[in-house]
């Protein structure tokens, strides 16, 4: 691979392992953009749009909104000109099936993903994570009540808005997306491994040293941080 080949990286990971901090920060260092299906269905159900509307009822339950609505999406996505060069993804693919069809349409571009971190936290600590999570709804930085307060109770620090807690993250739905993680998305940890593209990360560490092993992960894997 060489510095200027795109480069497209899946954060794999239960909801609450760490994923959108951590695509977050790697955006900004690689200069590529964070994908993340969560946001891009957030987005559709605050603007109404069909898509959204559909959505909605999935993700109340905490179940996955079907895979050609979702795979369609994020395709749209990864073609506008802001990831010509690549893109973190955060969220997707969490079925074998959006897995394959993100192979094929990389691979129609002659392109392929490069490297998948998967950040291992205990089903304990996930609770945890999910249970205080603040969100901002205009940048979508995320914050935790205890692990990663803003610098002003209940504010965003980057942009002042009042911070709110995404109603799935109750904790009859957190589990329920648990659940539906370990039936579903977890089979893809063994989907990557035979492809030789898997690397675990210790995600319960602090952000930092999360970050600190991802990048190194990424480096050993030749996936260009040269720049
Ligand atoms: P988390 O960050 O907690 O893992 P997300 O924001 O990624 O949660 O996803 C929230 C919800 O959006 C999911 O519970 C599901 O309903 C829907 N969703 C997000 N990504 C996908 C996907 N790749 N396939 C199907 N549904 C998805
Ligand atoms: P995901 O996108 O995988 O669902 P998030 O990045 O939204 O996960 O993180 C879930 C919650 O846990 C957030 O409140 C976040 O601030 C917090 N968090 C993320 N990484 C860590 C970490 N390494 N240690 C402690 N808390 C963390």
């Amino acid at each position: 691979m060489t510095a200027n080949s795109p480069l497209y990286i899946i954060l794999l990971g239960a909801p609450g392992a760490g994923k959108g901090t951590q695509a977050r920060l790697l955006a900004e260092k690689l200069a590529i953009p964070q994908v993340a299906s969560g946001d891009l269905f957030r987005e559709n159900l605050n603007q109404q749009t069909p898509l959204g509307l559909l959505a909605k009822g999935y993700m109340d339950r905490g179940e996955l909104v079907p895979d050609d609505v979702t795979i369609r999406m994020v395709e749209e996505r990864l073609a506008r000109p802001d990831a010509e060069r690549g893109a973190i993804l955060d969220g997707f693919p969490r079925t074998i099936a959006q897995a394959e069809a993100l192979e094929q349409a990389l691979a129609q571009a002659g392109r392929r993903v490069a490297c998948v971190p998967y950040i291992k936290v205990s089903e304990q600590t996930l609770l945890l994570r999910l249970g205080g999570r603040w969100i901002c709804p205009v940048c979508q930085t995320t914050y935790h009540v205890l692990y990663s307060p803003p610098k002003v109770a209940g504010i965003c620090d980057k942009d002042g808005s009042p911070l709110y807690q995404r109603p799935d993250d109750t904790e009859e739905t957190a589990r329920n997306r648990l659940q539906i993680y370990f039936q579903q998305t977890a089979p893809l940890i063994a989907y990557y491994r035979d492809k030789g593209l898997l690397v675990e990360v210790d995600g319960e560490q602090s952000i930092e040293a999360v970050h600190g092993a991802l990048v190194a992960a990424i480096t050993a894997r030749g996936a260009g941080l040269a720049s």
